[in-house]
């Protein structure tokens, strides 16, 4: 894992003495988090559970448990992806001890998992046992014309339960077997995405204490946890105050809460943002820097109101605004606890984060 050294090390020291906030950073796989924790790194703010599902090993079980009809055979599918889930987690807990790790529940775009090609059908349909027909049927169904706005995060927990179920009994169990072997007591915190109704948020958090509940019940170890959300719809920040009373954290999404102030599609905006630039209708791309006076003005309604809610809340942002200085500036004036970036970007956002601290708050 890297380690940074020599002046390098020094600076980062003197960075870390001035700065407030906490860097966290965004990894999934084994290597990230040691590239996160070899540069400073003082925790996993965003666990993006979905990416550990494309592993080649495991995308036909992923589409199995998406193109199930039934429950049971949604179940079936689960039951291949846990003992996986668990592996990634224990992995994960290991490597990141004695630091906190946030797994997001997952919050995929369907559409990325859908099959394809024939042969992709033909792969489910040869591990399902039932005729591609049926399969190829499931996927229309599925299909979205805006799947950036529609099937994703929570939303597809209320639809399959069974999904979030699996992602957190594989969550405490991990917790339970690292706990065990490292002697260290493993907090697990859990988020989830895409919330906008705290109904939402209070259905799948039920969820997640019964299975919590469960797994204390059959291995003896009752794993702290934290239940959190991603803040990253304009609802959400507006009805921050009802959300916080079920929720410890939150996490500023703000790739998406980009895309939902702005109302423009994350995956098209490069198509014609340029002209924006070149016309001087817009200072910066929203998407890399982050837009102060929208989408910063619903963030800082989100953290009073959360705050309002919840007095100890703790309020962190994970989109790629998490690793850029200027959007770091303002994430220091609005009082967030800490950011979360991609991994290289952690020394960089130390040095923000101190720079921020000085020039003081608004
Ligand atoms: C976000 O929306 O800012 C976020 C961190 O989640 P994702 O990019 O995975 O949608
Ligand atoms: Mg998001």
């Amino acid at each position: 894992r890297p380690e940074l050294s020599g002046d390098f090390a020094a600076l980062m020291e003197w960075a870390d003495a001035i700065r407030r906030m906490k860097v966290r950073a965004n990894a999934e796989t084994p290597a990230d988090a040691r590239v996160a924790r070899g540069f400073g790194a003082e925790g996993i703010g965003l666990c993006r559970t979905e990416h550990m599902f494309f592993d080649e090993g495991r995308i036909v079980a992923v589409r199995e448990m998406i193109l199930a009809d039934t429950e049971n055979e949604r179940r079936e599918a689960l039951a291949k992806l846990l003992p996986m889930q668990r592996a990634d987690f224990v992995e994960l807990f290991e490597i990141m001890r004695g630091l906190p790790v946030t797994i997001r529940l997952l919050d995929p775009p369907l559409h990325e998992f859908l099959p394809k090609t024939d042969s992709e059908i033909a792969d489910v349909s040869a591990a399902m046992g039932v005729p591609a027909a049926r399969l190829r049927d499931r996927a229309e169904a599925l299909h979205e014309f805006n799947p950036m706005l529609g099937h994703r995060g929570c939303r597809l927990a209320v639809s399959f339960p069974e999904i979030y179920e699996m992602q957190c009994r594989a969550i405490f169990e991990a917790a339970v077997a690292v706990g065990r072997k490292s002697g260290e007591t493993i907090v697990a915190e859990v988020m989830v995405p895409l919330v906008g109704l705290k109904s939402e948020l209070d259905w799948v958090k039920a969820r997640i204490d019964a299975v919590a509940a469960a797994v204390a019940k059959e291995t003896g170890v009752a794993v702290p946890y934290h239940v959190g959300t991603m803040i990253e719809l304009p609802r959400a920040a507006i009805v921050a105050a009802s959300i916080a009373e079920s929720a410890e954290f939150f996490s500023f999404g703000t790739n998406d809460l980009t895309q939902t102030t702005f109302g423009l599609s994350r995956d098209d905006a490069s198509k014609f943002l340029g002209a924006y630039l070149k016309g001087g209708l817009v200072e910066h791309d929203p998407f890399t820097t982050l837009d102060t006076e929208g989408v910063g003005a619903l963030m800082d309604i989100a953290v009073e109101r959360g705050r309002k809610g919840r007095a100890d809340l703790k309020i962190g942002i994970c989109g790629e605004h998490g690793g850029d200085p200027a959007s770091i500036r303002f994430c220091e004036t609005i009082g967030l606890d800490y950011v979360s970036c991609s991994p290289f970007r952690v020394p960089i956002a130390r040095l923000a984060a101190a720079q921020a601290a000085l020039i003081g708050k608004k």
